[in-house]
């Protein structure tokens, strides 16, 4: 399974963009229009990836886990790329409904969810009587119930097997996620008698890349006996369960190093669809990538603003840090990174262009008081110089999403191009929006004195 191979299937777009296949004038303009940090999210390449998924899962339902980017642009975006919307809490759901995600086109995964997310959740079903709850627990179903709850549900199964570039992420074998594969069949029926069950679901974790096909078949191939189980009439007395469709998460893999080869798409829908066959008549395939869809159509761009030559490594200080990406310092994540230059020497002489810096082993740390705050550590980049500009690849899954205020930091904006234009999509925080909440709460706090004396 090659890069090449992977590209050759795909007629319509290279199956992967790389940090270096970014244009760098276009970078380097938008830094200085806008500031750094600064996110960069291209809504073609989204279009692109959402499309390849589509034409890879010809008959399956492909919905776009929304955690991975949730800005209005992408949401819209794949949207109208016609994906559906895989949602994680109350706040996701709003946001996809006002992306213009239809109930039919609406799918909420409640993990052990809070019962403020349950009450909306269960109100907007009351007006939108086509959206799904998938849930993994049975306790959550009574919660359901008591919320006098009786539409779309879909079962989480945890099929015992997982995958994923990280401990954190691997979801199939933890016992937080699903009811345990022997139990599923009959918690599935048990379910039908209250609620109409209309698929069963499973999500091993994040990562299936060419070396853990194994585990995913696996996982495959036990939803597919789960559901031809479940739709059997035969079956020893029990009532059938009419399921629409069994899904088989996200969880699609993305070279984040640069000589990793790309995920070869086609073979794996081949390996999905052999795995889960004979599907019984009437149940589709669904699928719930997120990742997939926005990683390599976003980068974060970063000014170095101190170099620093230590004995043991040249540590050089960038405006971005864990607080705008976080994955480096939770996952160790990798994620390539591009010197755009552009920079000065420290006398204020013209740094030599970038071509023609050297190779050089870095840190790349950002400003905040944590030592896991690095981008990377002993990476060559072409020597950095006070002033340079870096572009942080494959940004786009899981990088705005993740950042935080941490160390009073205001988030940084994110720029996003749509068919070669570039606005600005969600401005940058600032120092005023640290203490909203504070002051909000401190003026109730003051009516409330006023009003008690
Ligand atoms: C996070 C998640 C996904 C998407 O995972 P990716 O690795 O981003 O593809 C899909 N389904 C569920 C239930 C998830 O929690």
């Amino acid at each position: 399974m090659s890069d090449n191979d992977a590209a050759a299937e795909s007629p319509l777009s290279p199956s992967v963009r790389r940090v270096s296949d970014w244009d760098a004038d276009r970078l380097a303009g938008l830094a200085v229009e806008h500031g750094t940090p600064l996110y960069v999210q291209d809504l073609d390449r989204v279009r692109e990836n959402s499309e390849r998924l589509r034409e890879a899962f010809p008959d399956a339902d492909v919905r776009y886990a929304v955690k991975a980017h949730t800005g209005r642009a992408v949401l819209e975006a794949v949207r109208e790329a016609g994906l559906d919307a895989e949602c994680a809490s109350a706040g996701e759901v709003d946001r996809a409904l006002a992306a213009g995600f239809g109930g039919d086109r609406l799918h909420y995964t409640a993990v052990n969810p809070p019962a403020r997310d349950l009450d909306y959740v269960v109100g907007v079903a009351e007006a939108e009587p086509d959206l799904t709850i998938t849930v993994g627990a049975v306790d959550t179903l009574d919660r359901l119930a008591e919320r006098g709850y009786d539409g779309r549900v879909c079962v989480r199964v945890n099929p015992g097997v997982g995958a994923g570039h990280h401990e954190k992420v691997r979801t199939g074998g933890a016992a937080k996620f699903g009811i345990p594969y022997d139990r599923a069949a009959e918690a599935t029926r048990d379910a039908a008698e209250r609620f109409d069950v209309v698929g069963i679901h499973a999500h091993a974790g994040s990562g299936i890349d060419p070396d853990q096909l194994d585990s995913h078949r696996e996982m495959v191939t036990r939803m597919g006996g789960l559901a031809r189980d479940l739709t059997d009439p035969d079956e020893g007395g029990v009532a059938p369960v009419d399921i629409e469709y069994v899904d088989v998460g996200g969880g699609f893999g993305v070279p984040y190093k640069e000589d990793a080869p790309a995920l070869d798409l086609p073979a794996v829908a081949e390996a999905t669809r052999e795995a889960v066959a004979p599907l019984p008549a009437g149940v589709d395939l669904a699928i719930e990538p997120g990742r997939y869809v926005v990683a390599d159509a976003g980068v974060l761009l970063t000014r170095v603003n101190t170099v620093k030559p230590t004995p043991d490594e040249r540590v050089v200080g960038v405006d971005a840090g864990m607080t705008d990406l976080l994955r480096p310092a939770m996952y160790d994540a990798y994620h390539p990174i591009r010197n755009l230059g552009g920079g000065r020497e420290s006398d204020g002489s013209d740094a030599p262009a970038i071509d023609d810096r050297s190779a050089t082993p870095v840190t790349v740390a950002g400003p905040i008081c944590e030592t896991g705050d690095t981008l990377c550590t002993d990476r060559a980049l072409a020597d950095p110089v006070r002033g340079d500009l870096l572009a942080v690849g494959i940004a786009g899954a899981y990088g705005y999403e993740m950042a935080t205020q941490y160390n009073s930091r205001p988030r940084p904006p994110e720029v996003a191009l749509d068919d070669g234009t570039a606005a600005i999509v969600r401005r940058r925080e600032t120092l005023d929006d640290l203490t909203t909440v504070e002051r909000d709460a401190n003026r109730n706090r003051a009516d409330r004195t006023e009003a008690g004396r």
